[in-house]
């Protein structure tokens, strides 16, 4: 029986592995219908891994779990949603090291005004050491003026992956390897910041979780040498994406009032109060950004 399943099992992943090169370009990757085939989707990972890994000898950490995607440009590239990721999944973390000094939380993970906040933001002075969390290899450097500043994104070994954002300096290339500890960048101001500040995201397959889930920030440690994913819980986040993502938009013009744009989006004038924070007198400017679903 056992031999039968991990016989069903290699001959599925060489399925999907042949049917993935084959459609690499597809929008999305189902790991939805690779999970439902076994009970046990950490057991199920293991073996994936395996037969992964005597496909083809991948040279980036954990390419097994990433598919070989290897993206030096973009954060998430992988467009795997959070339905169709495993249901629990278990990553070492031993090696762990704080990524720096201070611990001076500023901002959190979660909802910040109509925008997600993917990280955790930590005050800093400029100049400051920033350390690689884990083992890995630098997968993006690069500095987007209007977001993340400078910034660096580390695929580790255990198959997370780390974001360090509004660096001053990076030590780092695309490609180089990384150790547990090893000083990659100062930090700084850059980007879309108002204070000099580290911005630290820890992402799975392109999905950000909560850094609080796996690290005590004013402890500077790892809760635990090993971080058993539950999914439910590592992305209980997930309702407020989905009601963001259903989320419209537009912009006030001149002339336009709150019941005006109720009418021209089927909506009342108190609906869109509530959305956007506003009470049925506040003025609003033209220019300003009306969520109006
Ligand atoms: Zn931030």
């Amino acid at each position: 029986m056992r031999a039968m399943k991990d016989k069903s099992l290699r001959f599925f992943c060489s399925i999907f592995l042949i049917h993935f090169f084959v459609s690499f370009s597809a929008q999305e990757i189902e790991l939805d219908s690779l999970s439902q085939s076994s009970q046990d989707t950490v057991e199920f990972f293991t073996e994936f891994e395996l037969e992964n890994e005597r496909l083809w000898h991948g040279s980036h950490p954990a390419d097994s779990l990433y598919f070989g995607n290897w993206n030096t440009e973009k954060v998430n590239p992988y467009k795997v949603k959070i339905d169709s990721l495993p249901d629990s999944l278990c990553f070492a973390c031993k090696e762990y090291v704080h990524p720096l000094e201070s611990t001076r939380i500023t901002s959190n993970f979660g909802l910040r005004r109509y925008r997600f906040h993917y990280g955790i933001d930590i005050g800093l002075n400029v100049g400051d050491t920033i350390r690689s969390i884990f083992d890995g290899q630098v997968r993006i450097l690069d500095y987007e003026k209007n977001g993340y500043g400078r910034y660096l994104v580390v695929r580790h070994s255990n198959g997370l992956e780390t974001v360090y954002a509004h660096l001053s300096k990076s030590f780092m290339h695309i490609n180089d390897t990384v150790k547990a500890g090893q000083p990659i960048a100062l930090g700084g101001n850059t980007g879309r910041s108002t204070g000099p500040h580290l911005h630290f995201e820890i992402r799975f397959l392109g999905n950000a979780i909560n850094p609080w889930k796996l690290i005590d920030f004013e402890k500077k440690q790892i809760r635990s040498d090993d971080f058993f994913m539950v999914k439910t819980d590592a992305y209980d986040h997930k309702s407020i994406l989905d009601e963001l993502a259903k989320a419209c938009y537009c912009v006030v013009r001149s002339g336009d009032t709150l019941s005006g744009l109720a009418r021209r989006y089927g909506t009342t004038v108190s609906n869109l109060c509530k959305l956007n924070r506003l009470s049925s007198k506040s003025i609003i400017r033209i220019g300003q950004k009306i969520r109006w679903r």
